[in-house]
């Protein structure tokens, strides 16, 4: 008995970092009557499809104009998806519906084919990995703060994941290594180690589908390169969703839908949009520039 209690706890520990990886949202979505659990994700075919999506968000008038606006678009498996577009565009809300954090206004998210809404949400989560701007850490140690990601990892599981994601060497430069207790009031760590933790996390989890919300606009040039290439790592071999702020990660997506004014303007690769001459290229003419 007092076991089944311990792996109960295990496992909704689990299932609570997996939904407090967007710790500031604090969703309140639930389950719907009826839900049932998310198969496996097919290895090709459609993964994540939007139709006719609009949305608000729930302080937003009804009557004012929406965040997103009848956006549809279809992601394959295994394809590297970015989205780009001025500050305020509606990327980053793009990356919350996914794993729905919040839902639709109107129309239908797709995940597999079935509508975010129909399925558990457990089972959705665990199909999914974020890397969030924000990363929360546990007040814990390092080690701990990982296998909230997966808690029958081993030790060298767990560095193997902290190596991909270029934080192992950091890590044991700490004082307690591994034990190093992080979080509120623990070892302070810069906005890039965090990233990294983030992503050794995704990493060890190992979810099919990826969503990363880039915030490497707020780390010096080392520490970009450093998380640039983590990322990159950890989107090898999976659908990838990223949420791009700079151009230059996005040159080789399969596919890059442009959002200005919550709708997708323009969708092609980097080399079709150059030649398109649009909003693209021009946001790219100004990037390079600067
Ligand atoms: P950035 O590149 O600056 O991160 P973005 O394209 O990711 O921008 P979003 O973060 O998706 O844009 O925001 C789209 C719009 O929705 C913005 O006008 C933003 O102010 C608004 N918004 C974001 N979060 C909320 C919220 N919780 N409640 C109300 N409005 C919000």
């Amino acid at each position: 008995g007092l076991m089944r209690v311990a792996l109960d706890l295990q496992t909704s520990t689990a299932l609570f970092a997996r939904i407090f990886e967007y710790l500031d949202l604090k969703p309140a979505i639930t389950d719907r009557p009826g839900a049932t659990p998310l198969a496996e994700l097919p290895s090709t075919g459609p993964l994540v499809a939007f139709d006719g999506v609009t949305f608000r968000y729930p302080d937003q008038a009804d009557d004012s104009r929406p965040t997103l606006d009848s956006v549809s678009f279809e992601i394959e498996a295994g394809q590297f998806a970015a989205f780009v577009g001025p500050s305020g565009a509606g990327k980053t809300t793009v990356s919350y519906l996914v794993p729905r954090l919040y839902e639709a206004s109107d129309g239908r998210v797709l995940v597999a084919g079935r509508d975010v809404r129909d399925v558990t949400q457990e089972s959705l989560m665990a199909h999914i990995g974020i890397v969030s701007q924000e990363t929360y850490l546990f007040h814990a140690t390092i080690a701990e703060n990982l296998r909230y990601a997966r808690p029958e990892a081993t030790d060298a599981e767990l560095e193997t994941a902290a190596r991909q994601a270029n934080i192992h060497d950091t890590i044991a430069s700490f004082p307690d290594g591994y034990a190093t207790v992080v979080g509120e009031r623990g070892y302070r760590l810069s906005g890039g180690e965090k990233q990294r933790i983030a992503i050794a996390r995704v990493l060890l989890k190992d979810p099919p589908l990826l969503v990363l919300d880039e915030a490497t606009s707020a780390l010096d040039t080392i520490s970009e390169r450093i998380v640039q290439e983590a990322l990159d790592d950890a989107a090898r071999g999976r659908t990838t969703i990223a949420i791009a702020h700079r151009l230059s990660t996005v040159v080789d997506a399969d596919v890059i839908f442009v959002v200005d004014h919550g709708r997708i303007v323009e969708r092609g690769t980097h080399a079709s949009l150059l030649e398109a001459d649009g909003v693209y290229a021009s946001l790219f003419r100004q990037q390079s520039e600067r």
